[in-house]
């Protein structure tokens, strides 16, 4: 845990008691803040009662409040404000996140921020990742899942590699990056924001007061990151690297035919052949694979980077391999909750027993028509099934099922027997998993446990 003393006998209120709210009361409460906790939800207040914390009376003036550390997931100002919010800014009183206490707390660190609408914890993960295979003292943090004062406190020396959210990024104030990422831009969560423009400010803050050696490192692959690419370049303020998985990027890294180049310097370098990485298949990992270069803003090796490229375990539920019989690959991409996350998977395997359905998402899966051709047959489970049927219908092959378990049987013997080359069993359901799991994290944690009951692992031979 990393204690935040400057709020020692302050008080101070947290807002929203999720699993960052609670780490951050705990941090506050253990470096002797006056901490009173407070949720719109009962049922999280009550949970944080129950851990002892007083709970603040959200319709009570903030008297002697020194600041209000607010949960990111939490809407303060759009589509609504919030009074608690308001009521904060009227007395001039800080509104921040937990990230933000970190970075006041561990001023001596340095920090490589991520942001991006795709692929911020996969780039996070694997940027910590080459950190730690050069020997860096690192711990990754943030967005991605793990609260930013449950790190270890480092030091100078050390690094955190924060994910960081649209979210986050309007409340941390005191964001400071010596490397910052912005990976890529499409409209997502604009009602947050106030419409496009108000998401792109807040993806831009990432660059904000960068401390030296203030290296920028931008996606030129969608208009609206190229836009900013040249924004920052005019503005002469950082050293910028564009970076771009499908297009040469001078002055930055690209990849080109799964080859990683460096081109920064005067000769481009070649750090990896990306294709024999089985952990970042397809374009969208080379795009996030291009943005973890960012180590060498940090004097990484390439030999260094290519280990770490080599070595990397990638995350759960995104395109996991689980298990391997014979030539059927097992694969976990439950994070796909929609169309476009699945269409990435998709992409990358030719012969394709597909397990999907769920909650359904506008547009269904009518966009993923191109990709059809490398489905040998579908698994349909959920509240989709009937809708994703019809879609399919006369030109995949598909059945439906009641539950997971009996789709991953049927698929995994099918395509057993079917034996073609590089066949793949991929949970990649397209949809939401509320109608038949309590998240994404459990669907794929089902399908991993199913798949090695039905094929355990066989011991290594000695
Ligand atoms: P995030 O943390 O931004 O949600 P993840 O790394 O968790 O991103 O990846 C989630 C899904 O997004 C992946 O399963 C994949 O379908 C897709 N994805 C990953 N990287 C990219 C990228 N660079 N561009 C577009 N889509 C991506």
């Amino acid at each position: 845990m990393v204690p935040t003393f400057r709020y020692a006998g302050e008080k101070v209120v947290v807002m929203g008691l999720g699993k960052s709210g609670l780490s951050a009361a705990a941090s506050l409460r253990a470096s002797g803040a006056d901490v009173a906790v407070w949720d719109d939800q009962p049922a999280s207040l009550a949970q944080g009662a129950a851990k002892g914390f007083r709970t603040f009376d959200g319709a009570a003036p903030l008297s002697g409040v020194r600041a209000v550390v607010w949960s990111p997931g939490i809407p303060h100002t759009y589509p609504q404000p919030h009074s608690l919010a308001t009521k904060a800014r009227a007395q001039n009183i800080p509104l921040a996140c937990d990230v933000d206490l970190l970075l006041e707390a561990q001023t001596d660190a340095s920090v490589v921020g991520i942001t991006g609408t795709n692929g911020k914890s996969t780039t996070t993960a694997l940027t910590a990742h080459i950190f730690a295979t050069a020997g860096r003292k690192v711990a990754a943090g943030g967005n991605i899942g793990i609260p930013a004062l449950d790190l270890e406190p480092l030091g100078l020396g050390g690094t955190y590699v924060l994910e960081l959210s649209s979210y986050q990024l309007e409340l941390v104030p005191h964001l400071a990056c010596e490397t910052a990422v912005l990976l890529n831009i499409t409209a997502d969560h604009l009602d947050r924001h106030g419409g496009m423009d108000g998401y792109i400010a807040a993806k831009r803050r990432i660059f904000s007061h960068q401390r030296p050696p203030r290296v920028a490192i931008i996606g030129i692959d969608d208009p609206h990151c190229a836009a900013l690419y040249d924004a920052l370049r005019r503005d002469g303020l950082h050293t910028v690297w564009p970076i771009s998985a499908k297009q040469a990027a001078p002055g930055g890294f690209h990849v080109q035919d799964g080859k990683l180049i460096d081109a920064t310097g005067p000769r481009p370098t070649t750090i990896i052949d990306l294709t024999t990485v089985a952990r970042l298949p397809g374009v969208h990992n080379w795009q996030n694979a291009a943005a973890a270069a960012a180590a060498r803003a940090s004097g990484i090796s390439y030999d260094a980077i290519a280990e770490g490229m080599r070595t990397f375990p990638g995350l759960k539920h995104r395109q996991e391999l689980v298990q391997q019989v014979a030539n059927v690959s097992f694969v976990n991409d439950s994070k796909a909750t929609n169309a476009d996350a699945a269409e990435k998977a998709l992409a990358c395997y030719q012969n394709i027993y597909w397990i999907a359905g769920g909650r359904p998402k506008e547009g269904g899966i009518r966009s993923l028509a191109p990709l059809f051709g490398r489905i040998r047959h579908a698994f349909l489970i959920g509240e989709a099934a009937d809708d994703f049927a019809d879609t399919l219908d006369d030109q995949v092959p598909f059945a439906l099922y009641e539950d997971m378990e009996s789709a991953i049987a049927e698929a995994g013997a099918m395509a057993l027997k079917d034996q073609l080359p590089g066949a793949t069993v991929l949970l990649s359901p397209a949809c939401a998993s509320f109608d038949m799991f309590k998240s994404f994290e459990e669907r794929g944690d089902r399908f991993r446990a199913e798949v090695l009951k039905l094929w355990p692992k066989r011991e290594m031979s000695a």
